[in-house]
């Protein structure tokens, strides 16, 4: 069995702390990958502390992993030993229901299988995450990472990244069209690239003045600052689409108050307290509330090819695991520019 160490939570109050563990051997399908790096995402300290109900501790977070191959099973073809492979939000389902079939693995209607704080389809054990060495997954659900881009800066692709990337190319987003992305932080900061090289009017929503010369060098066309009311009338009526990626609770209507007739806010944040909405902000110019999780294993790759021909990565911030708990207060703070990832040779 594949010994591993990681941080855990051992509860929803305590910081996370050095955890032995051990993996399965890896399948004939599977690999074994040593993570290199690990992304900090704002669902592992939402799932580290239970703020949605559905912990399972202890738990080792992370599911932006990139690492390199150091074992192969016999019926793996997809990867050899020294490769680089990438992990994101899912790894596994149960591969016949429609969705799966379609490649929407991440809408698996039998429930897809979490990187971490999930039962594992293959032994019954509870999946443990990439703030760890290692990982052991069927290929499947890994992916290829282009050639030439700084692998510390590729790990928030694999959730931050997709989770912009698929309801922007959902919802079409591109010439002719004046998008809003809300929350300037590791999932808005890839939203605003990929609106921006996707080749819209692109706005930045955030509550935070200083992060206004940032959101530009970005690629924002405009900024603007959503407490400030004079500010948002000025665009009253103007968005085609706003990608709302904000972390902590808020109301939705200054937002709905942007949007034109039969204009779309897609909401991918996911605070721990729903949101409050006028109907009058909605029905008045019929317009639409969605949601997007995510991505498939196909568009995931899909969206890492695209950023390997664009040049595009994630503005990262390298920390040792042993800054972790500091990392997930200055999260909390808005203090992040713009996404932590961890360098998991720290861990040695
Ligand atoms: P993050 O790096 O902490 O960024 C969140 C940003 O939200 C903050 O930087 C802040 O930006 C903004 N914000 C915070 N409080 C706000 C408020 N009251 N009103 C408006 N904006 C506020 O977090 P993240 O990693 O990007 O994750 C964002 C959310 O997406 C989390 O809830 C996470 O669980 C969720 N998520 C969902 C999916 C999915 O599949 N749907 C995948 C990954 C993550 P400003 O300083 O610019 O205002
Ligand atoms: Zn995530
Ligand atoms: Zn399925």
């Amino acid at each position: 069995m594949p010994a591993s160490k990681g941080y855990a939570a051992s509860d929803n109050r305590t910081p996370l702390a050095p955890f032995a563990f051990s993996r399965r051997e890896p399948g004939a399908a599977e690999i074994t990958v040593e993570v290199l790096y690990c992304g900090v995402c704002h669902s592992d300290l939402h799932m580290a502390r239970n703020e949605w109900g559905n912990a399972i501790y202890p738990m080792v977070p992370g599911h932006e992993i990139v690492g390199r191959v150091t074992a192969v099973g016999k019926s793996a073809k997809k990867f050899k030993a020294g490769d680089i492979a990438a992990i994101g939000v899912i790894v596994d389902s149960c591969r016949h229901c429609p969705p799966c079939k379609k490649g929407e693995e991440h809408f698996c209607q039998e429930g897809s299988t979490l990187t971490y704080a999930a039962k594992d389809r293959v032994d019954g054990s509870i999946t443990m995450g990439g703030y760890s060495n290692n990982y052991v997954v069927d290929e499947r659900f890994a992916h290829t990472v282009p050639a030439h881009l700084d692998l510390a800066a590729v790990a928030p692709l694999l959730c931050a990244g997709i989770t912009t990337y698929s309801p922007l190319r959902h919802w079409k987003v591109g010439p002719g069209k004046k998008v809003g992305i809300v929350g300037l932080g590791g999932l808005g900061h890839m939203g605003l690239k990929f609106a921006h090289s996707f080749g819209a009017h692109t706005v930045q929503l955030t509550t935070s003045l200083k992060k206004k010369e940032d959101a530009l060098k970005l690629g924002a066309n405009e900024v603007v600052v959503s407490t400030d009311a004079n500010a948002m009338k000025a665009h009253a009526g103007t968005f085609d689409f706003i990608l709302d990626t904000a972390s902590a609770p808020h109301s939705l209507d200054p937002y709905l108050s942007l949007l034109k007739q039969d204009g779309t806010i897609t909401l991918v944040g996911l605070p721990e307290q729903p949101p409050c909405i006028n109907m009058f902000a909605l029905i008045t110019k019929r317009a639409s509330i969605a949601g997007s999780m995510i991505g498939g294993m196909p568009e995931t790759q899909e969206m890492l090819e695209y950023c390997g021909q664009h040049k595009i990565t994630a503005d990262v911030e390298v920390i040792p695991i042993q800054k972790i708990n500091e990392a997930f207060e200055r999260m909390l703070k808005q203090d992040v520019k713009y996404r932590f990832v961890i360098d998991m040779s720290s861990l040695k």
